[in-house]
């Protein structure tokens, strides 16, 4: 979501008249897009504005705009910190190209937030931002032939240990033929993959006329774009509701990739209440195995929390215990971040000890990668279809390859990352390679 905002902004404002730089020091803007998700993230943030503050002793006229769900969420105590110039929401990152002009007209700090962010949005601020989201271009150019497109924003659910309704604002499913025209559009650029966005996709629903669409409407509509091949969703919430229509089009559609991420959370059912998620553990399993039923092979992957309140020893090793029954392609795992606001922060403590969560990380961790481990090794020897990424981050120490051939990282149609040699002018393209060695997160290749 943060990487789409973040192209979305940078093409705005090349439209804008300015233009981007990787040099701090022959920057005029700086623009942090932030994330309040975890603790973590915002402290980051804060020791970058820390730094930045530093360099605006020697370049006073630097501007300084902070955007994004830390800006929601702190509002004007963030524009106090002396670094900051600009605070701008979510919702109002349509407006960051005036916000900055206006930066450098008056030399005066903007705000630009959501006051009552648990409001529904009104009509025009969604129709702004739909305006903003398909007027720009948005290929991630990090990543050619790739693009995300929004399906929704916000979300309702209110899962007691997350920020993301606090600083998102509630649920909204952008029309679907501004979400098909827009891949349609991506696609007379060039993009072969589209991954459609929400934090609960799989909830996507828009009423029209006597229709109501979900989101297998919208992959089915998707994949019958020419140039469109390969199509994903993330992220998605365990429920039943259209999750039968999905997993049709799913085993249907040749371009709709096999892969689901499907978050459990833990597998302690006293846990899931407490974190306000829907479902029991059991039922979380039954709806796994109806996805492999329907469509064999599909890669799952999950995420996981430890560490919450009230979370004992026999808790944490029921969610070990489905972790090691869903048989997750991988896991992302996180220690339990109390977040301001959160219902969970205002009325359970947190009671975990740092140590135990540490512990409790790693041997989730290690039970996820013997898992992954094996499911790696089930490609040995196999050919894959994967659309090449480009270089790979190791490159410059793969000694095998030639400067002709540097190592490439590609992905699989089940997101399963593949390095191997070969040109550059692959990067953006489909290519087969032969598994010739794997880890539990990576399979190593040959071109053929
Ligand atoms: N909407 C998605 C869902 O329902 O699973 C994910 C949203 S959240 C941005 C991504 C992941 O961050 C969650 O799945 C959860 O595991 C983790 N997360 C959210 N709030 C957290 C918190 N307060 N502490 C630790 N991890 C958290
Ligand atoms: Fe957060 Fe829950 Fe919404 Fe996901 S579904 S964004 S975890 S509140």
């Amino acid at each position: 979501m943060n990487k789409l905002d973040t192209a979305l902004v940078t093409s705005a404002l090349k439209e804008a008249g300015f233009s981007l730089t990787e040099s701090l020091k022959e920057a005029d803007v700086v623009l942090i897009n932030t994330c309040s998700v975890r603790q973590h993230a915002e402290q980051r943030v804060l020791s970058h504005l820390g730094h930045l503050k530093h360099i605006k002793e020697n370049k006073p006229d630097l501007i300084v705009g902070v955007i994004g769900c830390m800006a929601q969420r702190l509002g004007d105590k963030l524009l106090e910190h002396k670094a900051v110039n600009i605070v701008c929401g979510p919702t109002q990152i349509p407006q960051i190209a005036d916000l900055l002009k206006q930066a450098f007209e008056k030399n005066e700090k903007r705000l630009a937030v959501t006051e009552k962010i648990l409001k529904k949005t009104s009509e025009n601020q969604n129709q702004t931002l739909e305006r903003f989201e398909s007027a720009y271009g948005i290929e991630d150019k990090q990543i050619p032939s790739q693009a995300y497109v929004r399906a929704m924003r916000g979300c309702n659910n209110f899962c007691t240990y997350c920020i993301v309704p606090y600083v998102r604002g509630p649920e909204v499913c952008r029309p679907p033929e501004a979400i098909i025209e827009q891949i349609k559009r991506l696609a007379s650029e060039g993009i072969k993959q589209v991954t459609l966005l929400g934090q609960t996709v799989n909830y996507y629903k828009y009423n029209k006329g006597e229709k109501t669409y979900c989101l297998a409407d919208l992959l089915d509509a998707a994949g019958n774009i020419e140039g469109i091949e390969w199509l994903k969703f993330v992220t998605n919430y365990p429920s039943e509701e259209f999750f039968d229509e999905i997993m049709q089009v799913m085993a249907a559609s040749p371009k709709v990739c096999n892969y689901l991420h499907l978050p459990a959370q833990s597998g302690s059912d006293k846990i899931l209440l407490a974190m306000n998620r829907h479902y029991s553990a059991a039922w979380y399993l039954e709806l796994l195995a109806k996805a492999r039923a329907v469509v064999p092979g599909i890669a799952i992957a999950g995420d996981f929390i430890v560490g919450f309140p009230g979370e004992t020893e026999d808790d944490f090793q029921a969610t070990a215990e489905l972790l090691k029954k869903a048989r997750y392609r991988n896991s992302f795992i996180f220690k339990y971040s109390p977040r301001p606001g959160t219902t969970a922060d205002k009325r359970l403590e947190d009671t975990v000890p740092a140590d135990v969560k540490q512990k409790r990380i790693a041997e989730l961790l290690a039970a996820q990668e013997k898992i992954s481990d094996q499911l790696s090794r089930a490609f040995l020897g196999k050919d894959v279809k994967v659309l090449v990424e480009g270089l790979s981050k190791k490159s410059h120490r793969n000694i095998a390859g030639s400067p002709d051939k540097p190592q490439l990282v590609a992905r699989t149609a089940t997101d399963y990352i593949v390095v191997f040699n070969g040109p550059m002018s692959l990067a953006g393209q489909f290519a087969k390679v032969k598994i010739i060695k794997t880890s539990p997160l990576t399979l190593f290749g040959e071109l053929i």
